[in-house]
């Protein structure tokens, strides 16, 4: 069978794959799945910068047909594995140049809710599931829903798993990484094995936020929690950082205190102008309610700064209950009063608020075009410098989408795990979420990525206290550096240990593939 695979790896660049013979692939692997045709999905991803064709495109049907194709990468001289989630990294991180990309979705639904022993609940999901359809069946089937999120979810599991997953609701219960408690995974020598901080505990860290060098995760168990009917969701508008960063940090530390605290809190900066796109326009949530500019103070700057916040209550809540609960949360916060946004929706209209956004993104013809996005962690300490650098000098005229800037917390995050963060207690995740239309011509996503260099370039020059997220790195030195020496060693001994050949996401440069010299 082995040599069957080898011979659908071509030598060079140069040379062709043998089209007739790739269905005959999935009876060579003795697959229960199928192969799909590699032309579209497999060689492309959400970033839109680069396109890298596999050998092949597997649909495995299930967690033997995973184990099947990383055990017949590690018997031949070459391939490698990469398990693509929905392809919504930015960099190729989800590629295999010539080699096997399974696709993660095609595994076949896997969902159950459990009740452990100590009452609390769990859902049993797919590591290829996407997110919106573990919420949907959470909420609708049993009144319940994980606790952590991201903004989106039209993200598989084991895609947010392999990197963190943050949203609003990080500050309190943590990332995704933090909100579950078994895991099922492949390792790079093709055995399945059940992991949690008990049991494999070195694969369970390792791959949460391992980036799929340790693991493919195919199940996990997600903690859940009751479901709310409803949000209230506002938004305050800022004029200067520092009032800004005050009061975000304030409401995610409050409950500490043992007070009463918002469900979830973001934050990000915006454009002072009428630009539809990051300007002040995009900020009000009901269509009806429009940004005045005439309430912002005389010394507003080019870039102003908004803090999203939301409630949960259920539909049985009295109005004037939540009104009197969200006013007391607010109390106290310097946000410009006339300025204030909020609405009412549905807890499931809330979560997948961004399903708008690219239905809209869709039509405009931006969800398509590249994305050259950066997401790092900036450490509290730094953010005041990066503000006065970043957003009101490198960014004064705005990225053409969301510039998230908001705090988190490092006691939240199990540092067991592969994420890497500050030192910090409090650092900020700061996402530039760049939409370039194609039309009219805008910057180049060269210059765009250049951009992104110069902000990284600052931060490392000033010796900030920062980390990137979703990381992307070419050279071994970078990923030292990156890691740091200790979590470095860390992760070349779990590399060593559950994936020795480097057979697992070589689209993410960070460890070459061992050549078996033992075939030819
Ligand atoms: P892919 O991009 O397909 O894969 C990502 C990496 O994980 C690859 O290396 C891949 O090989 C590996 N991988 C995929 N599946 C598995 C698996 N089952 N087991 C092991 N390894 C696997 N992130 C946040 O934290 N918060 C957000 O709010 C957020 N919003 C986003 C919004 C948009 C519009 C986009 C495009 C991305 C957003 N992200 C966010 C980033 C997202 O978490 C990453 O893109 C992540 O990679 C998940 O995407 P995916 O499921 O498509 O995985």
């Amino acid at each position: 069978m082995i040599a069957y695979v080898e011979c659908f790896v071509p030598e060079n660049d140069s040379e062709s794959r043998p089209d007739g013979g790739v269905s005959s692939l999935s009876k060579a692997l003795d697959l229960q799945g199928s192969v799909a045709d590699c032309g579209a999905d497999a060689a492309r991803d959400f970033g839109g910068m680069n396109s890298i064709s596999p050998l092949a495109f597997l649909r495995p049907a299930g967690v033997e047909d995973v184990a099947r194709v990383v055990k017949a990468a590690t018997r031949s001289s070459n391939l490698t594995v990469a398990a693509r989630g929905n392809g919504h990294s930015i960099n190729g991180q989800a590629m295999a140049d010539r080699g096997l990309v399974l696709d993660m979705r095609s595994l076949g639904e896997h969902f159950r809710v459990v009740r452990a022993r100590d009452g609390s609940f769990y859902a049993d999901v797919s590591g290829g599931a996407l997110w919106e359809d573990v919420l949907k069946r959470c909420v609708f089937e049993y009144g319940m829903a994980p606790r952590s999120w991201t903004d989106y979810l039209s993200l598989t599991v084991g895609g947010t798993l392999s990197n963190a997953g943050v949203s609003g609701q990080a500050f309190r219960y943590g990332p995704q990484t933090s909100n579950v408690t078994e895991l099922e995974v492949v390792t790079g020598k093709g055995e399945i094995f059940n992991c949690s901080e008990t049991e494999n505990s070195e694969l369970f860290f390792g791959a949460l936020g391992g980036l799929g060098q340790f693991g493919i995760i195919t199940k996990a168990r997600v903690l859940l929690q009751p479901a709310p009917d409803m949000v209230r969701w506002i938004r305050l508008v800022y004029n200067e950082f520092d009032d800004f960063t005050r009061d975000a940090e304030l409401l995610v530390t409050r409950q500490d205190d043992g007070g009463d605290s918002f469900d979830y809190v973001e934050g990000f900066a915006f454009v002072n102008s009428d630009n539809p796109a990051d300007g002040r326009p995009s900020v009000p949530l009901d269509p009806q309610e429009t940004f005045d500019a005439a309430h912002l103070p005389r010394t507003a700057g080019p870039i102003l700064y908004c803090l999203e916040l939301a409630r949960h209550y259920r539909k049985a809540d009295h109005p004037s209950t939540v009104d009197t609960g969200v006013k007391r949360l607010l109390g106290g916060l310097g946000f410009v009063e006339q300025l204030k946004f909020q609405v009412d929706i549905s807890y499931v209209e809330f979560l997948l608020r961004v399903k708008r956004a690219e239905e809209h993104a869709k039509a405009n013809g931006i969800w398509d075009a590249p994305h050259p996005w950066l997401n790092m962690f900036v450490s509290k300490s730094d953010i005041a410098d990066f503000d006065r650098t970043v957003f009101k000098k490198i960014l004064k005229n705005g990225i053409g989408g969301p510039m998230l800037v908001y705090p988190l917390r490092r006691s939240k995050w199990d540092t067991r795990t592969s994420v890497v963060l500050p030192e910090s207690e409090i650092f900020y995740i700061v996402a530039l979420l760049r939409f370039t239309p194609p039309y009219p011509k805008g910057p180049s996503s060269e210059n765009l990525v250049a951009q992104n260099q110069e902000i990284i370039q600052y931060c490392t020059k000033k010796g900030f206290d920062f980390k990137l997220y979703l990381p992307h790195y070419i050279s071994s030195e970078d990923w030292k550096r990156h890691f740091g020496n200790d979590r470095w060693s860390r992760f070349v001994e779990r590399k060593m240990c559950f994936d020795p050949m480097a057979i697992l996401a070589p689209g993410q440069k960070i460890f070459s593939r061992v050549l078996n010299p033992s075939i030819s």
